[in-house]
């Protein structure tokens, strides 16, 4: 069975992280059992709740025939593979891969909750939502995420 999956991705640190945006998609593309079937575009906006440079992030629609703790693992694996730490909470990273959502699966565990509890109050997650799921976006908006400033930063290319 396949399930319709969506992965926000961001990235704050290291030499280029456009780049590292589109190596953690190519990097989703060769996950076991999955396809990227459509890409945000790049989207810039200040930290929320943190310090740092500004913050791209975009999301991708992946088909996965992975268990949801698979594909969480799989992001993990991405996301060591950018050298990701995690000093504090909110601290600047190279590369975050959040599970947004997993077709219309409902789960709350340590390791995994879904949809993701923050998605609805994130401009940097609705924004690019909006463009490949609109239907999906509007579903989960919030109320906060409109006064956030964001810009569109052009295509991702992988
Ligand atoms: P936020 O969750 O607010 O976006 P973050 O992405 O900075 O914060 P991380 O340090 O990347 O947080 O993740 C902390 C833990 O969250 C991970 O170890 C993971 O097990 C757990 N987690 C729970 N639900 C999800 C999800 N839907 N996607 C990714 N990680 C999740
Ligand atoms: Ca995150
Ligand atoms: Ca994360």
């Amino acid at each position: 069975m396949r399930t319709r999956a969506y992965v926000g991705l961001g990235a704050n640190l290291g030499a280029d992280p456009a780049a590292t945006l589109a190596e953690a998609v190519r990097g989703l593309a060769a996950l076991g059992a999955t396809e990227v079937v459509a890409l945000s575009s790049i989207w810039r906006s200040a930290p929320v709740k943190a310090v740092g440079p500004d913050f791209l992030n975009a999301v991708a629609a992946l088909d996965t025939g992975l268990a949801p703790l698979e594909l969480l693992d799989g992001l993990q694996a991405i996301e060591q593979v950018h050298g990701r730490e995690r000093p504090y909470r909110n601290a600047p990273r190279t590369l975050d891969l959040d599970l947004l959502m997993f077709g219309d699966l409902v789960l709350r565990t340590p390791r995994l909750t879904l949809p993701h509890p923050r998605l609805g109050e994130r401009a940097f997650v609705l924004r690019p939502l909006l463009e490949i799921a609109p239907e999906l976006a509007h579903a989960a908006v919030g109320e906060a995420w409109q006064s956030q400033r964001i810009e569109c930063q052009g295509p991702l290319r992988f």
